[in-house]
């Protein structure tokens, strides 16, 4: 068998991946992209944070129309899910379409429809439709994402996951009347809201007691009173078992404390959490994994030297602009000669929960500072007083910023509400770049937008 040379070789093609291929490939390195959907931009595009925003976007009208027209404003237009997803699929199409003319106008990059494995640290084998192809690789990127976690509950065949629904030519073709979402995580959790807004009657079941586990408390307490009231939530729930009834729908069982029940739906979306994919024989080969994902450090370098993994697969932060960042980082740390000279700061990276509406954060919040001992100066700003909230009829939430109470160093801050994923990104910049509450409050920032806020909360200080 002939064995390829290739400088690089990135085992997936999504977002830990692909910056570094072409920055080297624009450093004039040989590369090779593998990944079985072979096409580049991995789960994001094909079934995560683009396809899901455009139904949200689409679902965020028809609820802003409901609202103006209680003010007697333009009439409400009619939900047409066919139409909702087809808007869906050609952002899809139109995306690949443009990653594909990046790749043809980009020199030494070659993407290869396959999955990668480990045969030795320096070897890497594809196995295509075409068969095998091995190439020895100076560099490897191991950027191969998370999957949708299945848990062994009897049934869960009969579940929809956030890939079924997403993905092009979604499983889904007409509006469910009746909607069951188990778990109460980001996924679940937006996709519930998404639906709702369209008019579908959701349920949804979350184990633990609070929604969005693992961030916030505070922050989750605020949103969720602003959650579509038709949404039934029930909490403290285990799922036991999911059937198909006789008339086609789906009964999901489950226990409440010692009480068990039923409840019936005309779909099930399993949202349960998201896994690290391994590439087959990483282990094998010494690289260090645990059950969050690759270990890495700041420096994106794995047990071995010359191969980095970014991304989901890490479990860091499982974000595709956090695997962006990281993935930049490994460039330069291999043009650096595997000697680090960039880090990845996992600390300033902004979240936004994509709900209706959204909630979103960066930093250090109320619940890390106080399990840290770090004493906060809060900044506060009420969208209530907002005029771009006002206008728009969605005066709900508001900004809070966190700062150190000596330095008045920003810290962290969240943002519910009106265009919370731009705001945060305001926020992160500034706490990423050590801006205090004296920088912010001098800014002049732009009226009537909902940033204005960042500086009366910083204000508010004083
Ligand atoms: P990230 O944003 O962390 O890069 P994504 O989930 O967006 O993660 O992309 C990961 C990509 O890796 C997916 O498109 C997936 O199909 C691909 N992949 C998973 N396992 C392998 C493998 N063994 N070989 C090649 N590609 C893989």
């Amino acid at each position: 068998m002939t064995i390829q040379y290739t400088d690089l070789l990135t085992i997936g093609a999504g977002g830990g991946a692909y910056p570094a291929a072409f920055r080297l490939a624009r450093a004039g390195r040989s590369v090779v992209m593998v990944d079985p959907k072979g096409v580049m931009s991995g789960n994001c595009l094909y079934e995560g944070c683009v396809p899901s925003k455009a139904i949200r976007e689409t679902a965020e009208i028809y609820q802003s129309q409901r609202r103006f027209a209680e003010r007697g404003l333009p009439g409400t237009i009619t939900v047409d899910f066919a139409k909702i997803m087809a808007h869906k699929d050609s952002i899809q199409s139109r995306r690949y379409q443009q990653h594909a003319a990046d790749l043809a106008a980009t020199p030494n990059i070659q993407m290869i429809q396959g999955k990668a494995r480990f045969i030795t640290p320096h070897e890497v084998a594809v196995d295509t439709a075409d068969g095998e192809r091995r190439f020895q690789c100076a560099q490897v990127i191991i950027a191969s994402g998370s999957d949708v976690f299945i848990p062994p509950v009897p049934g869960s065949e009969f579940c929809l996951t956030s890939h079924d629904l997403y993905k092009p030519d979604p499983a889904l073709k007409i509006l469910p009347e009746r909607m069951i979402v188990i778990g109460g995580g980001y996924i679940g959790l937006e996709t519930a809201t998404f639906f709702a807004a369209l008019g579908t009657r959701v349920t949804l079941l979350q184990r633990g007691g609070q929604l969005l586990n693992g961030m916030d408390p505070g922050m989750v307490a605020l949103l969720t009173p602003l959650l579509d009231p038709s949404i039934h939530i029930l909490t403290g729930i285990d799922v036991t078992a999911v059937e198909v009834t006789p008339e086609g729908g789906r009964r999901v069982h489950y226990t409440h404390g010692e009480e068990n029940d039923t409840i019936d739906g005309d779909v099930v979306l399993m949202a349960v959490g998201r896994r690290p994919v391994i590439p087959a024989g990483a282990a094998e080969i010494g690289i260090t994994v645990t059950r969050k994902g690759v270990a890495v450090g700041p420096d994106l370098r794995t047990a071995h030297p010359h191969i980095y993994a970014c991304g989901d697969v890490n479990g860091r932060v499982p974000l595709f602009h956090a695997a962006v960042r990281q993935s930049m980082v490994a460039a330069h740390n291999i043009l650096g000669g595997n000697i680090p000279m960039d880090y990845a700061d996992f600390r300033h990276i902004p979240t936004t929960i994509f709900t209706l509406p959204a909630a979103a954060y960066v930093g250090i919040t109320p619940a890390l500072a106080e399990a840290q001992g770090i004493p906060l100066q809060i900044g506060r700003y009420d969208f209530e007083e907002d005029s771009r909230a006002q206008i728009l009829e969605r005066m709900e939430g508001g900004i809070q910023l966190f700062f150190a109470a000596d330095s008045l160093r920003l810290l962290g801050g969240w943002v519910v509400g009106i265009d919370a994923g731009a705001l945060i990104g305001q926020i992160g910049t500034a706490a990423a770049h050590g801006l205090t509450a004296y920088d912010l409050a001098r800014f002049a920032d732009q009226h009537p937008m909902s940033a204005e806020g960042i500086g009366k909360a910083a204000r508010s200080l004083f």
